[in-house]
């Protein structure tokens, strides 16, 4: 399309699986069948993107974090320090525990948005919650995961550390964190904290 450029991929920390390019539109224009909404409306559309979005990446940590905790679990009863598997030391069941409860906090609330934003009912601050709340927590599960596996959670043999870079990101896109606290704050206070 004339007036459409990428640019080269960029240099990441994770998601490498992922090709990310900067896009430049420079006096594109655009036939008026491709139009999915009205002339000058465009930013309300994207917007609307953000609910099913926010959602969707609140779901994908989700999995990460199951997949994680149950590589953790597995690892736990395997490995042996001392003459016992690290399982059987409370520090170990401590993030086991940690990580399992924040797992169910993630499926919670992601099924419960899921249950509202089908129904087509407003998810705007949910959605915020739910990108928000399971970033931040597929962060402190991957940085378990890697502690339970102690050096080849470090090490590239095993996928653990992949998974901990990769998981980073969701705290910056689809709207970093920050914006997500003010998304919901501005719902909280318009209600009062009736939410
Ligand atoms: C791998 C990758 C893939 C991406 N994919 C896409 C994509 O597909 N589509 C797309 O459109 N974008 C994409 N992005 C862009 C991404 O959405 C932005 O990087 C992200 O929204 C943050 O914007 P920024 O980088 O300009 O950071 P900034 O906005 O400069 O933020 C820097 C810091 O300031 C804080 N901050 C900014 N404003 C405020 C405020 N008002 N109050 C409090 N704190 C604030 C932020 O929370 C952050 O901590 C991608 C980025 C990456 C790294």
């Amino acid at each position: 399309m004339k007036g459409y450029n990428a640019g080269p991929p960029e240099k990441k920390m994770g998601i490498k699986g992922s090709q990310t390019t900067p896009i430049t539109f420079d006096n594109v224009r655009v036939p008026k069948e491709n139009m999915i909404g009205d002339d000058g409306r465009g930013f309300l559309v994207a917007m609307k993107t953000l609910d099913a979005g926010r959602l969707g990446l609140g779901a994908a940590c989700m999995g990460a974090a199951k997949q994680l905790l149950e590589w953790s679990a597995v690892y736990a009863k395997e490995r042996k320090q001392f003459d016992a598997p690290i399982a059987s030391f409370e520090a170990i069941q401590f993030m086991l525990a940690e990580m399992a409860t924040m797992v169910y906090a993630m499926e919670s609330m992601v099924y419960r948005t899921a249950m509202d934003y089908d129904a087509g009912r407003s998810v705007s601050r949910q959605a915020a919650s739910v990108k928000w709340y399971c970033s931040e927590s597929l962060d402190r599960v991957a940085d378990m995961a890697v502690q339970i596996h102690g050096g080849m959670g470090y090490s590239r043999e095993l996928p653990i550390e992949r998974y901990y870079r990769d998981s980073r990101i969701n705290r910056i896109f689809e709207g970093t964190n920050e914006i997500q606290q003010m998304v919901i704050a501005r719902e909280v206070l318009k209600k009062n904290g009736k939410v």
